[in-house]
């Protein structure tokens, strides 16, 4: 093979009639339609000067020409670098000085306003309307000669979601896509008769190297939706037999009379992740539809990481077993050594789906990137007997209290328990004597006032007293990004 990732996810599709792309309006994309548009992109990008190593940010609506990008770099052996479409000029201006883009291809209703983001030797460009990438493309030839690719080259940079801190660049090669999105064909049973409902965002790894390889590499189909939205998710499920959502996918699903048992009959998969799935709604998910989701771990510098099995247990709390090729470990943060089985510590893992670090931050490389190739994840689990893995939140949320190590998902487990309470985060706010001191917040059950006096009694006779809430907050709503995840920092910095 010449180039890996181009020939397995993409050229192997040249000339097929089959759909590729289930577009609004009906319209459909073939994959041979989508390999000839992704050779004019790559011929678009090449007339702009970009060479192959080359890094080329985008930050668009989601939308099937944006894929085709994606498919132009590899296959031009350019490095793909997708940006959340939230991020604002100044935070652009960031992501475009630290990538060293070659070229920057944006939404032509921002081009003047990034003008200024964008400074030498970086070409801005809009995706589509006049002067665009796209009219380049349109006029380009219709195949284009692959660029040579080794194993090791990188294919993309990817940014964190700035959960914890600044969005780091995650350096993906070649072998850490391709491995991972033939690890889960497999895992998962994808095939080319696979139709995946597709609602997510394709500048994370969860939409774009898990959702979006993983169908093309099974050679099958999606229905692209370009977000979210509950009439569309109803409609067109039957029509699906895979769907990849965040958690609060399935508890908006969960929310709607209308999704029942009927309406998932043609599914065979539902795959959670990015955020914890509550128990609950695994539990409740099953009881309306009959399926299991399939709940599994990853993250943008790894890719996947574990999941729950397709034909054993799937089960809820937990995000399953190492895939193969993978291996896991908990270790003690202190020492770096391995713990005994059950207990907690930090996750670390090893094998082909592992960066190749942090973009220029060669420091942040060294501290979470071992030597002998192990990376720290940053989350905190435990592995149980049967081997299946379960975590209990991040390092950086861990509050130290007095001393002791309180976990809050332990807290907020409990809490989730009450009637009352619909969602809950708990939280370490600094504290003079103790050094940090616990905070609940609670998003109250519609129509109700959680009675805090009945929680605290709950947690009394569950929890350890140095774990019990010094102080409760309510919230209607938890603060959340667009992969659903709680954003615990905006949390602490608001009511420390
Ligand atoms: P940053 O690294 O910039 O702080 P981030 O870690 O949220 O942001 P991502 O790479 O998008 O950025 O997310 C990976 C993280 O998402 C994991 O480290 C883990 O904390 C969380 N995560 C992913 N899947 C699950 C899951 N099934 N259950 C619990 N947490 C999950
Ligand atoms: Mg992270």
């Amino acid at each position: 093979m010449t180039n890996p990732l181009y020939d397995s996810l993409f050229g192997v599709h040249a000339g097929k009639e089959s759909v590729f792309l289930h577009l609004a309006d009906a319209q459909t994309l073939t994959h041979a339609e989508f390999v000839t548009r992704a050779a004019q992109f790559a011929h678009a990008l090449t007339e702009l000067g970009a060479v192959a190593g080359d890094r080329v940010a985008m930050q668009v609506e989601k939308c099937a020409d944006a894929l085709a990008v994606y498919a132009a770099c590899v296959q031009a052996g350019l490095i793909f670098l997708p940006l959340n479409t939230a991020y604002t000029g100044d935070e652009l201006g960031y992501f475009i000085a630290n990538s060293g883009a070659r070229v920057f291809v944006c939404e032509a209703a921002r081009l003047e306003e990034l003008q200024s983001a964008a400074g030498e030797p970086t070409r801005l460009i809009a995706l589509s309307g006049a002067a665009s990438l796209a009219e380049l493309a349109d006029r380009a030839p219709t195949t284009f000669k692959t660029v040579a690719r080794q194993p090791d080259d990188l294919a993309a940079f990817l940014y964190t979601s700035g959960t914890t801190g600044r969005s780091k660049g995650a350096m993906l090669s070649q072998r850490n896509l391709l491995s991972n999105s033939q690890v889960l064909v497999d895992y998962w049973r994808f095939t080319e008769d696979d139709v995946l409902l597709h609602a997510l965002p394709i500048f994370h790894t969860h939409g774009l190297f898990v959702a979006t390889n993983v169908s093309l590499l099974a050679g099958g189909s999606m229905i692209f939706l370009p977000k979210f939205d509950i009439n569309e998710m109803i409609r067109l499920m039957p029509q699906a037999t895979t769907m990849m959502g965040v958690p609060t996918f399935y508890t908006r699903l969960l929310g709607d009379p209308r999704f029942d048992g009927d309406l998932t009959g043609h599914m065979r998969l539902f795959v959670s992740g990015s955020a914890p799935l509550l128990s609950e709604t695994h539990v409740q998910f099953e009881e309306r539809t009959g399926h299991r989701i399939l709940e599994r771990y990853g993250m943008t510098e790894t890719n996947m990481n574990t999941s729950n099995p397709y034909e054993g247990e799937r089960r809820a709390g937990t995000v399953g077993l190492p895939l193969p090729g993978v291996e896991l470990k908990i270790t003690d943060p202190a020492s770096g050594k391995t713990l005994a089985e059950g207990e907690i510590g930090q996750i670390e893992v090893r094998g082909d789906n592992v960066f190749q670090g942090y973009w220029q931050m060669p420091e942040k490389t060294a501290e979470e990137l071992r030597a002998d190739g192990f990376f720290i994840t940053g989350d905190l689990g435990r592995i149980g007997p049967d081997g299946y893995v379960e975590i209990v939140g991040r390092n950086k949320d861990l509050i130290i209290s007095g001393g002791y190590n309180i976990y809050p998902k332990e807290i907020e487990t409990v809490l989730d328990e009450s009637p009352d309470v619909l969602e809950s985060a708990v939280i370490g706010v600094p504290h003079a004597d103790f050094g940090e001191s616990v905070v609940a917040v609670l998003v109250p059950a519609a129509g109700t006032a959680p009675d805090i006096e009945a929680l605290d009694a709950l947690i009394s006779t569950r929890l350890a007293r140095f774990k019990h809430p010094r102080r409760y907050e309510l919230l209607d709503a938890l603060p959340r990004n667009a992969m659903g995840k709680v954003q615990k920092a905006a949390l602490r910095q608001k009511f420390s």
